[in-house]
């Protein structure tokens, strides 16, 4: 079914005397769950999504070798037994154009389509303390009316550009990872350069270094890439996880991360040089972020963590032919503390005569010259600048919005220091208003789909519970709020995660806080508090 554009269909049900009980931002994993909940229940909610299609990362995330790094069969909905039997995977790890149609088959299928507007972007939403009401208005001049207004913007859907001191005086071809064009890009005959080595730019090079005639890569900071070992998935063991699904989702479920592969629990240090070096190459053949896993030490134990990174050098450089630039791939870091890319032919494609790797290490991309890019005092003459540059994430695309709650409060400002919320899911100051999948929550630390269907499932909850027990709004207590952000920070002072600098911290966007927004708690201990909030009729939470 075709999208609906924006001009097709009526979008203020309010105008039709049907109030809205809610709207929806963003029609992703999260939008698109949140809407079959509230659809179920009887409500009338409508999304409104900027993208001319549903999927969110997974329609703006359309470059050459994007794919998920968790296991498909477990980055999928699961709230649908006929769904997760009836779809077939068919890699292991599924790539973009198989997650967005997947995305476009759930909309269609739970008749979701109906109740989002493509094309639009949610501008400001005002809350009215007389009303209990939002008033949210888009970019197409709509002004909606509606009781609760639910976040779904995306933890990593505001794309970043490098900054740079100087004016941006490029004249040729510019594109982001994350804003990739709808009809693709053809680089044959072209000389093009790469901004960023993180996971994007991890699965992008490979698959340019295919086609231009030459590609530069600017590397400020090396990552620890491990091999992705995607494959074909074969129906026996499709057939196989079929049979047992429930089983496995709740194993999943029960894991800190949301999701299972093979972990080993025992030290690293505990084990011979031979066993060692057996145990890494097994899990270094299953790849990705299992390799992370080998022993259960490795992101804890200093020695453990250097043990690892002998490995990961080793087979790093048995890889790479040119030392110096086996050298400039060799992270500094410890390993873990960036989230670990998983890639196709990486390292090899540094062996490729048509690519280089230029250090841009502390000084970052100087200026951005009419012919291509001036770094480390050195002109690159290029025809295509891609920027895989990254996100602001986690509060990106909410303080994008201008969003005013009670006393005339701006999120914006709240959230100038870092953000605070309660349980990750609502703020003091901003009733009936919820956000999914940012900070304070597991979020990007766990399988984000399951995150979104246990988010989903305990807004609307709440709402059904509101509604039986004839309360109007729903407000975060302060005091309930700033314990939660406290313990957010205190459990991510403990996470390797927080150690260097990432956008788990906030550092790569200039003047942003450095705080470590989610929650490292694990997944079990998350829904554990949110089921217990939930259980003592939403402590915390003041109701009117
Ligand atoms: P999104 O999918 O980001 O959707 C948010 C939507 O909101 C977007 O479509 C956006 O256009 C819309 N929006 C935002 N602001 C507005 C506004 N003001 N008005 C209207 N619309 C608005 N996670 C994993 O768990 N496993 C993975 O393997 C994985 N791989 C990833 C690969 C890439 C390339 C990226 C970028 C992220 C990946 N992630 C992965 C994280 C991924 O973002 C989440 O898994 C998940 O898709 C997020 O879903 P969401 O619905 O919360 O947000
Ligand atoms: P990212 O991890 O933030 O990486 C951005 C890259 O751009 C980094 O290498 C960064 O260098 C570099 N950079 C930024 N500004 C620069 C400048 N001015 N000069 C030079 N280099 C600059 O962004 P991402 O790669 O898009 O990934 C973001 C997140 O999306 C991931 O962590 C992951 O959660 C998700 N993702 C997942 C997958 C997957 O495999 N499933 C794929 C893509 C994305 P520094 O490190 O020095 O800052």
């Amino acid at each position: 079914m075709p999208p609906i554009a924006s001009d097709q269909i009526d979008t203020n049900a309010a105008s039709n005397n049907v109030p809205l009980d809610a709207v929806i931002v963003g029609a992703g994993f999260a939008g698109l769950y949140m809407l079959h909940r509230l659809n179920e229940m009887g409500l009338n909610a409508r999304v409104i999504e900027a993208a001319p299609d549903v999927g969110g990362t997974w329609y703006w995330n359309r470059y050459p070798g994007a794919q998920c790094d968790i296991e498909s069969m477990q980055y999928s909905y699961q709230f649908s037994e006929e769904l997760q039997q009836e779809w077939n995977w068919k890699q292991r790890y599924a790539s973009q154009p198989e997650i967005l149609e997947y995305m476009q088959h759930v909309a269609d299928r739970f008749d979701l389509r109906k109740n989002i507007t493509f094309e639009t972007r949610v501008t400001t939403a005002t809350y009215d303390e007389h009303t209990s009401r939002w008033s949210v208005k888009t970019d197409k001049g709509e002004e909606l009316s509606t009781r609760f207004f639910i976040l779904a913007v995306g933890c990593l859907s505001t794309t970043l550009l490098p900054q740079t001191e100087e004016s941006f005086d490029f004249k040729g071809q510019v594109y982001h990872t994350g804003k990739w064009p709808d009809e693709g890009v053809d680089f044959t005959g072209k000389k093009v350069g790469v901004i960023g080595t993180g996971s994007s730019g991890v699965q992008i090079i490979p698959n340019i270094a295919k086609e231009a005639t030459h590609l530069s890569v600017f590397q400020r900071t090396a990552g620890y890439v491990v091999p992705a070992q995607n494959r074909p998935l074969d129906s026996e063991e499709v057939s196989e996880i079929k049979s047992g699904y429930g089983e496995l989702r709740a194993k999943a479920k029960a894991s800190p991360i949301a999701f299972i592969f093979p972990m080993h629990t025992d030290s690293a240090l505990d084990a011979s040089e031979e066993q060692r070096q057996e145990r890494f190459e097994q899990q270094w053949e299953i790849g990705g972020l299992p390799f992370a896993a080998a022993f259960g030490d490795l992101l804890t134990n200093d020695k453990a963590n250097e043990l690892v990174v002998e490995f990961w050098r080793s087979k790093m450089r048995e890889i790479v032919k040119d030392a110096v630039t086996a050298d400039l791939l060799t992270p500094d870091q410890v390993y873990g503390c960036k989230r670990i890319p998983s890639g196709t032919n990486y390292f090899e494609t540094y062996n490729r005569p048509n690519v280089s790797l230029v250090d841009v290490s502390g000084t970052g991309i100087e200026k951005f010259t009419e012919k291509g890019i001036l770094a480390k005092g050195k002109e690159h003459e290029l025809d295509a600048i891609v920027m895989a540059t990254g996100f602001d994430a986690l509060t990106g695309s909410v303080i994008r919005i201008d969003i005013t709650g009670i006393d005339g409060a701006k999120i914006s400002e709240k959230w100038s220091d870092g953000p605070a919320n309660y349980i990750g899911l609502a703020v003091s100051g901003f009733p009936n208003m919820f956000n999914m999948l940012g900070p304070g929550c597991p979020g990007v630390l766990a399988t984000m789909v399951t995150g979104a269907e246990h988010q989903g499932d305990w807004i609307a909850d709440c709402i059904a519970w509101m509604d039986r027990t004839e309360k109007q709004s729903i407000e975060a207590d302060l005091d309930a709020e700033t314990a939660w952000v406290k313990e957010v920070h205190d459990l991510g002072m403990k996470s390797i995660r927080s150690t260097c600098s990432s956008w788990y911290v906030g550092a790569n966007v200039p003047g942003k806080a450095h705080v470590f927004m989610p929650y490292a708690g694990g997944f079990p201990s998350y829904v554990a508090r949110c089921d217990d909030i939930a259980k003592r009729n939403y402590k915390g939470f003041s109701f009117s």
